[in-house]
């Protein structure tokens, strides 16, 4: 019988005939797989929570050519808490829509698999502010798609961004999400979303540390961040919806 079992989260659902709903399921060693959940919407059903979005777990999959369908699943997280905070859940909606866009069918992404997990751990259960764990999610994954965002040197010409002391405080740089990182002070002639020293070494910790910047010093203003969302969402080729519903 062809069954296959792999860890996967619930990246988007879509209700199907009366009791049924269609899964897109994220596997770190499967990529992007659609499954079937049968009778999933029934008060009883064993598998009513694996079908919400979120759930994390080991699925067992029943295979047959292009289909598959949910045999059973041992949840190992639901991030339910995210439901009691509109933009918490927002973000974390919106890292998931990212995620479904992103992987392909048969595609091995751990990192991305790991990246989204642990951020989605951040906005649960963290005290960091939801935008900042987000802009180091938008980091992370435009890096994984091969995209790494250049921040320590100017894009245009080359020369090091060069971060002065905080307190002279004009923009010492932009970042500008169609050239795939930052603009130096002489390049940027109105193009981006400027940045000041601050921002600079901020965007070179989320480089340098990823997640774990989330312990430094650090803001991400509402411009920088939108620039971020552009950074990301330009290389996945499809709109994605959810980012206008960010409070
Ligand atoms: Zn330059």
């Amino acid at each position: 019988m062809p069954q296959i079992v792999t860890n996967a989260i619930v990246v988007r659902r879509a209700d199907y005939r009366d009791n049924d709903r269609m899964l897109t399921l994220f596997s770190p060693t499967m990529g992007r797989v659609d499954a079937l959940c049968r009778g999933c919407r029934r008060q009883k059903s064993p598998l009513l929570a694996a079908s919400e979005l979120f759930c994390t777990g080991e699925y067992a999959l029943y295979q047959t050519g292009e289909r598959a369908s949910v045999v059973s699943c041992a949840i190992t997280e639901t991030y339910y808490p995210l439901r009691a905070d509109y933009e918490r859940l927002s973000h974390g909606m919106y890292a998931l829509e990212l995620c479904a866009a992103a992987v392909q069918p048969g595609q091995e992404n751990e990192r991305l698999f790991m990246l989204l997990l642990r951020t989605l751990a951040h906005l649960c259960y963290g005290e960091n502010d939801a935008r900042r764990v987000t802009a180091v999610f938008l980091m992370g994954l435009t890096s994984l798609l091969g995209f790494r965002p250049q921040v320590g040197r100017c894009v245009r010409c080359g020369a090091p961004i060069l971060t002065g002391e905080d307190g002279e405080d004009g923009a010492v740089a932009a970042l500008a999400p169609e050239w795939g990182g930052l603009l130096c002070a002489r390049c940027m002639a109105g193009e981006g979303c400027n940045l000041t020293s601050a921002q600079v070494r901020y965007l070179h910790g989320i480089m340098r540390r990823g997640l774990d910047s989330l312990d430094e010093e650090g803001e991400c203003s509402p411009e920088l961040f939108e620039a971020l969302k552009r950074l990301a969402e330009q290389r996945l080729y499809m709109p994605i919806r959810s980012s206008h519903l960010l409070p």
